[in-house]
Parts: structure tokens; sequence; C-alpha cells
């Protein structure tokens, strides 16, 4: 199912403004929904002075857990009518941001994907869902394809964002079946690149700003969970490929090399010889998985030859000079 207009809601945040930017590029209007609460403020006036969102870009400053039709409303119909796919990636994803809004991520992946479900469902829309691995909880098994159920504590930390997302699938799945709909959703695992929130609190970027600042890289206990790394453009080729297609179960997307995080600090340490980074070993948080690595085989299999290339040590090295341009912006 070929893209027309598309509609993204966070697509002020760090994925959403880069499926935002990839779609206008490829020559689709774009209504680009966001609040901001979690997303970077510059990803707007970014996207808005691409020549290529001149008169394609609509960008609707709401919150997608409430009402629709006050902003729908002000959007011209030609737009809204020929909408052939809404991404639904508003949430905030890094764990200090949902502990910290854990009703707001509550809402927006169960109220806001119902209202993405209604909104798109009038017009012959179809959704994709961002669902995650954390849906995955801290898993028993790896690498963890999709037909693993999981291991979550419905009580801890993470429940509001993990729960979340698992109900946006249920819900998804369940709304499929009872009004015959082709909805779908993907599971994202960790991803890293340009535009994520300097203040965001995930890894990558955490270490990524300690290590400009010349502060020693804090690592949560020893270092030795693992995590697999995606860049970006590589994930957000997959989630297009996924949009396009007519899936409505679950694909994990993501990259299935699998650092500890002890190793990607020495990654980023090697990267600014001449700083000297330290390590500052704190505290581990409660219910951190211990281990998390897609099992691609499924999108490979079913999003044409899709894998993941770009390799961690050039993605960061994108990634860096992304936020050296931003300090001296
Ligand atoms: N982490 C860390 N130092 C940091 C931030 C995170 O060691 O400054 C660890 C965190 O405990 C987790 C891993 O890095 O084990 C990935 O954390 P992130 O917040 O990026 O996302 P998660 O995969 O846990 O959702």
């Amino acid at each position: 199912m070929g893209f027309d207009n598309v509609l993204i809601t966070g697509a002020g945040g760090f994925l959403g403004s880069h499926l935002t930017e990839r779609l206008l590029k490829k020559g689709h209007r774009v209504i680009a929904v966001d609040n901001f609460c979690t997303g970077l403020k510059s990803n707007r006036p970014y996207l808005e002075s691409l020549p290529e969102a001149q008169d394609r870009l609509f960008f609707v400053e709401a919150d997608v857990t409430a009402p629709w039709e006050p902003w729908l409303k002000n959007l011209p119909d030609f737009v809204l009518k020929k909408v052939s796919h809404v991404l639904h990636f508003a949430s905030p994803a890094s764990p200090p941001l949902y502990q910290e809004m854990a009703l707001e991520t509550m809402w927006v992946n169960s109220i806001g994907t119902n209202r993405a479900m209604e909104f798109a469902d009038g017009v012959g829309a179809r959704v994709v869902f961002a669902s995650t691995s954390e849906i995955y909880g801290d898993p028993d098994i790896t690498p963890q394809p999709e037909s693993y159920w999981g291991n979550v504590n419905t009580v801890g930390i993470r429940s509001c964002y993990d729960e979340a997302k698992r109900f946006g699938e249920s819900l998804i799945f369940t709304h499929n079946l009872k009004k015959n709909t082709r909805h779908g959703f993907v599971r994202i695992f960790n991803t890293y690149g340009p535009r994520m929130n300097p203040s965001d609190g995930r890894v990558v970027i955490n270490l990524l700003v300690q290590a400009l600042d010349g502060k020693p890289l804090t690592i949560f206990g020893e270092g030795k969970q693992t995590r697999s790394f995606c860049y970006v453009d590589d994930l957000c080729a997959g989630i297009e490929l996924y949009a396009q297609s007519e899936l409505t179960e679950p694909v994990n997307i993501g990259n299935d090399r699998e650092f500890t995080i002890l190793e990607l600090a020495q990654i980023v340490q090697r990267m600014f010889p001449e700083k000297k980074l330290d390590i500052r070993f704190m505290e581990m948080p409660k219910d951190d998985p211990r281990q998390r690595r897609p099992d691609l085989t499924k999108a490979k299999k079913h999003l044409q030859g899709w894998a993941p290339r770009i390799a961690l040590e050039d993605g960061l090295v994108h990634m860096r000079r992304w936020l050296e341009s931003q300090a001296r912006a």
C-alpha cells in the first residue's frame, strides 16, 4: 500500500521528525502533530525550513490524547481525505521521561492509539503504531523473536511504558479483529541518531553529551547488561517498508549487533582519546532488562530484504557531528 498523505503523531520527536523528513523528501504531504512534551523544540523549525516542506508540511501543536476534531477541522479537506497512513509515534520513550510522565505515557499509547485508529478508519487509512522491544520486558531468551510473550513486571517503574505499549498492541489486534481493519505495529529496539533530545537520558545520547563536555561516562550497574543499537536511518527504512506492506502482525525492527553497556562506553572513550574520559559506575535502576537483541528473521523475510546497514561506530560519528553542530549554532 503506497503512501499518499501521511499523518505522523510525535512528528516533533526523535523518530517522528526523521520519518517526517523522509516522507517529505519522497514527495508526500505530512500532517505533523506533536505537543513537544519530550521532543526537541528545534525539530519543528528544522522541518519547516526544508525546501520540501514549503507547501507540504502541516504542523499542528496538539496532544493526541485529547479529541482531534479541534485541529482536524482547520486542515484542508484535500489533505485530510487523502491520508493513506497514520504513523502513531507520539510517546515519551526514555526511561527517565516516561517515568516522570507515567500517566501521560499510558494515555497516549491507549487513548491516543484509539484516536489514531478512529481517525484512520474515517478516511480509510492504515495505522502503524510504534511498539517497542520493552514489551519483552527482561527477556529470558535471546535473541527475542516476535513469538516471545515477554517477562514484564506490571507494578514496576517501567510498567507505565511496557504495559501501555502492550495494551496498544492488543488494542490494534482487537480493533482489526472486530472492525475488519488492517492496522499494524512495529517493535522498535534501541535506536539512536541526530535530533534526539540531549536531555533525553537514554544511554547513547547521555554518553555522547558527557563525552563532549569532558565529563565521566555514567554506567548503571557494572555495565554488563546488553543492548543492540540501531541507527535511525536504518530504522526508518524498515518502518517505511512495514507501513507499505499489508502486515498486521508485529515485526521487530532494530540492529542485532549486541553490546554490553561497558563496551558502548569504551567505544565512546576511543572516539575522544584526547579527553581521557573516566567511567562512573552508578546504581542500577530497578527492573532494567539484562539483555536485549532482536531476532530479525521476520523483518528480513517480510520487508523486501531489509537489514540494518550502519555500524554503531559509524552512526556514533554522525551523531557526534550533529551534537557538535548544535553546540556551535
Ligand atoms: N544506562 C547507563 N547509563 C546511562 C543511561 C543508561 O548505563 O547514562 C543503561 C541503562 O541502565 C540500560 C541501558 O543503558 O541498561 C540502556 O538504557 P536506555 O535508557 O538507553 O534505554 P532502555 O533500553 O533501558 O530502555
